[in-house]
């Protein structure tokens, strides 16, 4: 019988975004996982300050959640999704639309990020044909953008060593320049100052270069999660919308990361006072527990394809496993979690400036250039050699998990999001393990 906790053949699985012929030598694996620790599979309580991978908001193992699933796995455990319904997923999107920006009125259900990503991009596309606009099919994304690894989002992302292996991707695409300003916005706290209208100016540029009846959509993430933590100079959110509104381009925010409380809000559209058109979101929706992706869209979208011709299905795309009962059942619970104990608002409060507090105590650790931080998410930024990425970080997170510290980097750059649910002792533990580590790498 396979050992669980001690796997003696590590080859056949093929591990995503993962150096496998390093890890295989020294795996790092995990085996439980409790409120905001991991249990390592030699018996090591592991602090957990990525929120697993951004999706863990209320903590692990919450009993309602996990009863939820078990008890739906139970009751059904499958239910076709096209032409059928089963209640939890009505329930679901009721619930979402709650807590979503006003007017973001309905929900499509995917099964990642990555997969809403897609989902968005060509609703996109759809929408402006049904509204008779079928030219407009360019998109416009932004350098140092995630938007999962698919090839629509892998093609509007803007991580160079994510595109340089698939060719042309998907056509017509461009890109707007990324928001991070080290230069000008170092050390900020919440939005940095400088640099936001001219920023989001250069989306007038591109509608310039391609003419707006070419451009159906832009997509950003409000703030850039997966390549550090970049968020936007003041203004900057707000002048998109603007240049959007004027030209009939939609404006996407995928939210994958930033939805469901991390930047202190429910959603960064609250946070920054600009709300898209349409919006992406995953990880939080289920607490990590199952895959669940969701789109958010106004009404004025879902009305536009309620309105198009009867015969057709108005909208030809889903998954197999969109609205999946489990996913539905993580889903609710996961609301109800994150209600009763008020989560989607913590980051804004006192622990979030805790948090800030004792992030920038930092600043004056040694290879630190900066920190930023918003909500309950951080980055500390480490010095470049000679203009490029040293092996810093990585020896950083390497260090910190031999003690007992989970988090996670991006080339020079150190970047965290605990669980919600983290209390001051652990902002404490997490830092004082920064400083250790900080101090000794090379
Ligand atoms: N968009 C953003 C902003 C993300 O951060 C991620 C995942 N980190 C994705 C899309 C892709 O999500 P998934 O890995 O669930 O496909």
């Amino acid at each position: 019988m396979l050992d669980r906790a001690r796997p003696n053949d590590l080859r056949a699985f093929w591990m995503p975004f993962t150096a496998n012929r390093q890890f295989k030598q020294a795996p790092r694996l995990l085996v439980a996982a409790k409120d905001m620790h991991y249990t390592t599979d030699d018996g090591r309580m592991v602090l957990d300050a990525t929120s697993g991978l951004w999706c863990v908001n209320a903590g692990h193992g919450r009993p309602k959640i996990t009863q939820a699933i078990q008890q739906q796995a139970a009751e059904m455990d499958y239910a076709p999704p096209f032409q059928m319904g089963h209640p939890l997923a009505f329930e679901l999107a009721n619930r979402l639309v709650e807590i979503a920006p006003k007017g973001m009125d309905h929900v499509f259900f995917t099964n990642s990020g990555s997969e809403s990503v897609e989902t968005a991009l060509k609703i996109a596309l759809a929408y402006h044909r049904v509204r008779g606009e079928g030219a407009r099919t360019r998109l416009i994304g932004r350098e140092r953008g995630y938007h999962g690894v698919n090839f629509g989002g892998t093609a509007v992302g803007g991580i160079v060593g994510n595109r340089k292996m698939y060719g042309t991707l998907v056509g017509g695409v461009d890109h707007l320049p990324h928001t991070h300003l080290p230069d000008r916005n170092a050390f900020s706290r919440g939005e940095p100052e400088h640099g936001g209208e001219d920023l989001a100016n250069t989306l007038e540029r591109l509608v310039g270069l391609h003419d707006a009846s070419t451009i159906a959509a832009v997509i950003v993430e409000p703030v850039a999660g997966s390549t550090g933590v970049l968020i936007p100079p003041k203004g900057y959110l707000q002048r998109l919308r603007e240049i959007c509104d004027k030209h009939g381009i939609l404006l996407i925010f995928d939210e994958v990361i930033t939805g469901f409380g991390r930047l202190g809000t429910p959603f960064a559209a609250d946070a920054f006072g600009v709300t898209p058109d349409i919006i992406t979101a995953a990880k939080g929706v289920t607490n990590g527990a199952v895959p669940m992706g969701a789109v958010f869209v106004k009404k004025e979208i879902y009305d536009t394809f309620m309105t198009g011709p009867e015969h057709l299905i108005e909208f030809a795309h889903g998954y197999t496993y969109s609205a999946h009962p489990l996913a539905c059942a993580a889903g609710v619970a996961t609301m109800e979690t994150y209600k009763d104990e008020g989560l989607l608002t913590r980051g804004s409060g006192e622990i979030g400036k805790y948090w800030e507090d004792a992030l920038h105590s930092l600043k004056d650790a040694p290879h630190v250039i900066d920190i930023r931080n918003i909500g309950l998410v951080g980055a500390i930024e480490l010095e470049p050699i000679d203009g490029q990425p040293t092996k810093r970080a990585f020896s950083a997170f390497l260090k910190a998990f031999e003690k007992n510290l989970l988090i996670r980097t991006t080339g020079d750059i150190i970047a965290m999001s605990p669980p919600l649910i983290v209390e001051k002792e652990h902002i404490d533990q997490i830092v004082t393990i920064l400083r250790e580590v900080l101090t000794s790498v090379e």
